[in-house]
């Protein structure tokens, strides 16, 4: 699914966050938008989940402006992943289900064994419960919930940042098969520019509500900008 914002505002109170924010994404790609903490980065994501309106702007999906668009529709075609994974009482299987009971979805116990195994989860752990699993093999369930209901899109909110890096390369890898086996577009927030540089077709650098930078993983490496130099040398949170 393309989406493109144009102009799309947001503000908390009086506090506005960005104005005349514009931005296209790659379609069946891993975009990854980064930049420090504050920039505006969860806020967009929950603008393009349909969760929030922008107070002015257009939010187009597939060419459609959002406001012709009822936000269910929006959130049928587009998953979120949160930073702290939210997995629901009873077992891995009854969490992997979850979503497709409740939108009525057909679905048998093979085909979920069948996408499980596809991204390297044991079969045996379908019948364990959420507190038995590592906070990284939670998260990779939460994903996984959200691919089997199909969306478009996956959307997702500093995955791996509460994980340590041997987990968190398990997930990342993870959202890259998002891309390469089941061709769907995912749009990254993260401040870590390593994992942006790992999983991303394409990179965009947001600061201080405006995209300063949108292409290659290898063309920011070589950016002359000051803030992204700064950025990659360690110099914000
Ligand atoms: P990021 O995800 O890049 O860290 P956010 O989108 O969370 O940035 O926040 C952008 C700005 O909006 C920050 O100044 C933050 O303090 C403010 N903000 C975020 N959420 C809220 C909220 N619920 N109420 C008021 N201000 C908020
Ligand atoms: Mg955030």
């Amino acid at each position: 699914m393309e989406i493109r914002c144009d102009k799309i505002k947001a503000a908390y109170e009086d506090n506005i966050v960005f104005e005349e924010l514009s931005v296209d994404f790659a379609v069946k790609a891993v975009n990854t938008i980064i930049g420090p903490s504050g920039s505006g980065k969860s806020t967009l994501l929950r603008l393009l989940a349909a969760l929030e309106d922008p107070r002015s702007g257009t939010i187009f999906y597939n060419g459609k402006p959002h406001t012709e668009l009822h936000p269910s529709e929006i959130r049928s075609q587009v998953g979120m992943i949160f930073q702290k994974p939210t997995i629901f009482e009873g077992t891995v299987y009854d969490n992997l289900v979850f979503g497709l009971k409740i939108r009525k979805k057909e679905f048998n116990r093979e085909e979920i064994m069948r996408v499980i195994q596809q991204v390297d989860i044991p079969v045996k752990y379908l019948d364990k419960t959420g507190n038995e699993l590592s906070i990284g093999e939670q998260q990779r369930i939460c994903i996984v919930r959200s691919l089997l209901l199909d969306p478009e899109v996956i959307l997702l909110d500093e995955p791996v940042s509460a994980l340590d890096p041997q987990r968190a390369n398990k997930v990342l890898k993870l959202i890259r098969t998002l891309k390469t086996d089941f061709g769907k577009t995912v749009i990254m927030v993260s401040h870590n520019m390593n994992d942006a540089l790992t999983v991303s077709d394409q990179i965009f650098f947001i600061w201080e509500g405006k995209i300063v930078y949108k292409g290659s993983p290898e063309g920011i490496k070589e950016s002359d900008n000051n803030i992204i130099r700064n950025f990659m040398a360690g110099e914000y949170e």
